[in-house]
């Protein structure tokens, strides 16, 4: 039978038509008013989509890279900083912080699990910096409570810069940066905006350019202040990826159609769409007889245990071979241990449901799992759809 590859993996997701049709015509020199036309067009969407009024920079990088730059931007080398870390991406704050020189706290959780907040303020010090976690931990499909932890540090009246990853959690969670109080907001092109890989962009609050005006670590490509001077002509300070760029503007533009034009009510749809999908899926995946590994499950992502005895790699390997289906392995020492289903971005109700049949496939026939017949998996997901059409 004919299998067409399909990506169900959390980045990079499945690319919107148009933003390749975008890419393919964007043929242009970053010097011209041409460019410099759709940089600051895109500039103020991607404000709407973040949903800050604050300054956004986007930069010629993975996602990393907007990581990165916020710890050399934002800290001097001895600065006394909190982790927040319950997976891969957090543990990779820890690492770039600790690689900028800081002085690092870490709360770590087990993978799966999140954060407690009397942990959070008990972490706290006097003296802490910056407070950096995930929005969303991708490597383990859960969500952390960034409003819960923007309140405490209000509450205690911190000084520290709260810095978050959001790099999974745009588009799939609502995040409101400018009411809760967040300093940065970091995101990335093949995530929930359907792009291929490249750009990383980041929203930076007022109290954060301040910081910037003190800290000493050494940067030079990432130096935001540099970035926020361009950007304000409608450039960049190197040369830019003009066709992702290009392709940004086209998804923008996709997004705010869903709504009329409004790029803002765009986003909530599209969160609301990764978060029914999301739910299809947990149903899907418990009627199974499969557990869910997240006590905190992310929309972004769902990340659901193999059966006792099976290697994930089984489930991942069959959805491939039998279907095309891309779907990931846990990371590090999660692999083999559990699978990962995406849902941000470019999914729709066809789309999930034909996952979910494909993994009815590999539960009956490969697996031969008890108590599991076609149709366990997609009658839950069914219902939820349906319950999410009606309202
Ligand atoms: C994808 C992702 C990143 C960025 O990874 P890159 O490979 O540098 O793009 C960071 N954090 C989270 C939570 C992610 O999902």
């Amino acid at each position: 039978m004919i299998r067409k590859t399909r990506l169900f993996t959390p980045g990079p997701t499945p690319l919107l038509p148009a933003a390749q049709f975008a890419m393919a015509a964007a043929d242009i020199h970053h010097r011209t008013p041409e460019f410099r036309a759709l940089y600051s067009r895109v500039l103020a969407q991607l404000k709407d989509f973040v949903g800050t009024k604050n300054d956004v920079i986007i930069l010629s990088s993975s996602g990393t890279g907007a990581m990165e730059a916020s710890v050399s931007n934002l800290t001097s080398p001895g600065d006394r900083v909190l982790v927040l870390t319950a997976g891969k991406f957090g543990e990779r704050w820890t690492a770039l912080a600790k690689a900028f020189g800081c002085s690092v706290d870490v709360i770590s959780k087990p993978y799966g699990q999140t954060f407690d907040l009397n942990e959070v303020k008990e972490a706290l010090k006097l003296e802490t910096r910056a407070v950096f976690m995930q929005a969303s931990e991708t490597s383990t499909g859960t969500s952390h409570d960034v409003e819960g932890v923007a309140k405490l540090l209000k509450e205690v009246n911190s000084e520290a810069l709260l810095i978050v990853d959001a790099i999974t959690g745009l588009g799939t969670t609502p995040l409101d940066m400018d009411a809760w109080g967040v300093d940065v907001l970091v995101g990335g092109s093949q995530k929930a905006v359907m792009i291929p890989p490249g750009l990383s962009y980041l929203a930076v609050s007022e109290r954060a350019w301040e910081r910037m005006e003190g800290t000493y670590n050494p940067r030079y490509y990432f130096d935001l202040r540099k970035e926020r001077k361009n950007a304000k002509n409608g450039e960049s300070a190197y040369t830019p990826a003009v066709a992702l760029i290009a392709a940004l503007g086209a998804a923008l533009d996709y997004i705010a159609a869903q709504a009329d034009g409004d790029l803002a009510a765009g986003r909530a749809k599209l969160v609301d769409n990764a978060q029914v999908i999301a739910k299809m899926t947990r149903e899907a995946c418990v009627a199974l007889g499969f557990k869910l590994f997240s006590t905190s499950p992310s929309p972004a992502a769902t990340a659901v245990l193999a059966p006792e005895g099976v290697d994930s790699g089984v489930i991942v390997k069959a959805l491939k071979t039998r279907f095309g289906a891309i779907i990931t392995n846990g990371q590090g020492e999660m692999k083999g241990q559990l699978f990962r289903i995406a849902h941000l971005g470019f999914f729709d109700f066809l789309d999930t449901m034909a996952l979910l049949a494909a993994l009815e496939q590999v539960a009956v026939t490969d697996l031969k799992l008890p108590n599991v017949q076609f149709g366990t998996a997609l009658i839950p997901a069914q219902k939820v759809f349906a319950e999410a059409a009606a309202k």
